[in-house]
């Protein structure tokens, strides 16, 4: 399988997969949804909460404010050294104390690690009126998506890439060129590069096979990744890929009957019974 940058930037990444199958693809995929570990709130302690929103509500909105995550900072609570007590190696300290009038925003949590907070100022927790108060204590621990959604760091979906057929016949293309997107034609003929990159061969399908037939290919795939705003679209990524690496390795060993070896354990309950 090989892999080809097409666009990046801190939030996006799109990759070409070639030489490649859909399960590949889709494992991929899984990996970044639920296999790379982020920082969320977890835990809130409310010691004054005057606003319209219940207790709950207010936590269950702090659970899902992004918290940006640098790589290999923090230990996930089950595998530390407290044995998941909770300590500084593996939880963050966050406090809220706010007085209203005003929105409560993201920015106005204070955190007890400066590279650990809002990936978005602007995220607005709830109200208060005059004279209202909300008072947090809370507590973040590093998750992945597959325990719960706040966990994800991305989304990331894919498609088979598309080939297209074209002709530029110009007396048909004058037809119907009012049926393709503007930005589709450019100086009489199919803009190759805007009808991928810009997804503009959606709307062309269909309109005029003859002009432009757009086909499938079935080893080839594009994927694309945009973060949540924990890490950046290429951190994401190498960190899925490498704990695919790592899962791989471990299924290696537990087939070879090495360390942690779990198949292996089953396979010879399954021979003595
Ligand atoms: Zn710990």
């Amino acid at each position: 399988m090989e892999m080809k940058i097409i666009d990046k930037t801190d939030e996006k990444l799109v990759l070409e997969f070639s030489n490649a199958d859909a399960a590949e693809v889709n494992t991929f995929r899984r990996m970044v949804v639920s296999g790379v570990p982020v920082m969320a709130i977890e835990e809130v302690e409310f010691i004054k909460n005057d606003s319209a929103l219940v207790d709950e509500i207010v936590a269950n909105r702090l659970g899902l404010i992004p918290l940006t995550t640098p790589t290999n900072t923090y230990n996930k609570r089950e595998d530390c050294k407290c044995d998941g007590k909770g300590c500084p190696l593996c939880q963050v300290e966050f406090s809220l104390d706010v007085k209203g009038p005003c929105v409560v925003y993201a920015s106005q949590l204070i955190s007890q690690d400066e590279k650990i907070k809002s990936a978005f100022d602007d995220m607005p927790i709830t109200r208060l009126l005059d004279g209202q108060e909300l008072t947090i204590n809370a507590i973040a621990v590093m998750g992945e998506g597959r325990e719960h959604m706040k966990y994800a760091p991305a989304i990331a979906f894919y498609h088979h890439k598309p080939k297209f057929i074209i002709n530029n016949d110009e007396a048909k293309l004058s037809k119907f060129k009012n049926q393709y997107p503007e930005a589709a034609i450019k100086d009489g003929k199919f803009d190759e590069e805007a009808l991928l990159n810009d997804k503009l061969y959606n709307a062309c399908e269909g309109v005029c096979d003859d002009l432009l037939k757009i086909e499938y290919e079935e080893d080839k795939f594009i994927f694309y990744l945009e973060s949540f705003g924990q890490m950046t679209a290429s951190e994401v990524m190498s960190t899925a890929l490498n704990k695919f690496n790592d899962k791989l390795d471990d299924f290696e060993k537990s087939m070879k009957g090495g360390k942690g070896k779990p198949l292996a354990d089953i396979a010879k309950k399954l021979m003595n019974k």
